[in-house]
C-alpha cells in the first residue's frame, strides 16, 4: 500500500539567528526564527512524512510550548517521526522538496541537504531532490523577510 503526504512551511528571517535547512548551516547574515532550530526544510518533510500516515502535524507531535524543543535540532525531530512511521510498517519511497529563500544561492548546499535528509528517512541519496527557487524580489521570500519550504512524500507498507 502507498500513502503519499505534502508539507509546507514557513520561517521569518532574523539578524542573528543562524540558517539551518536539511540540517545544513548556510552562510547568512539572517536565520529562520522559531522555537526549534526553524529548518523550514525539515519541518516540511517531516510533516509530509506525517500527512502521508494522517498522524497530525509537526505541532501536534512537538508543540512549541514544550521546552524539550526549545532550538531542537529538526533532523532528530524527522528521525522521531521516521521510528514512528517504521512502527507502522513504512517505509519512504520517495522525497521531492522545493526551499524557497531570495538569498544566499542555496546551490552550494543542496547535496549535502539531500545526504543528511536521505541519512535521516533511510534511503538512498537518488530518493531525495531537494530544489531551490528565490521569490524573484516579490512577495516576503523575494524581500528577504521569510524562507519557505514544500515536500512532497512518497510512503509504502512493507
Ligand atoms: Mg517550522
Amino acid at each position: 500500500m502507498f500513502r503519499i503526504g505534502i508539507g509546507h512551511d514557513t520561517h521569518r528571517l532574523t539578524e542573528g539567528r543562524p540558517l539551518v535547512l536539511g540540517g545544513v548551516a548556510v552562510e547568512s547574515d539572517r536565520g529562520g526564527e522559531g522555537h526549534s532550530d526553524a529548518d523550514a526544510l525539515s519541518h516540511a518533510v517531516t510533516d509530509a512524512v506525517l500527512g502521508a500516515m494522517c498522524e497530525g502535524d509537526i505541532g501536534v507531535h512537538f508543540p512549541d510550548s514544550d521546552p524539550r524543543w526549545k532550538n531542537a535540532d529538526s533532523l532528530q525531530l524527522l528521525a522521531r517521526v521516521m521510528w514512528l512511521a517504521r512502527e507502522r510498517g513504512f517505509r519512504v519511497v520517495n522525497v521531492d522538496a522545493t526551499v524557497h529563500l531570495e538569498r544566499p544561492r542555496l546551490r552550494p548546499y543542496i547535496e549535502e541537504m539531500r545526504a543528511k535528509l536521505a541519512d535521516v528517512l533511510s534511503v538512498g541519496l537518488d530518493c531525495v531532490s531537494v530544489k531551490a527557487k528565490t521569490g524573484e524580489g516579490l512577495d516576503a521570500v523575494g524581500e528577504g523577510l521569510a524562507v519557505t519550504a514544500q515536500a512532497i512524500v512518497l510512503l509504502e507498507r512493507i
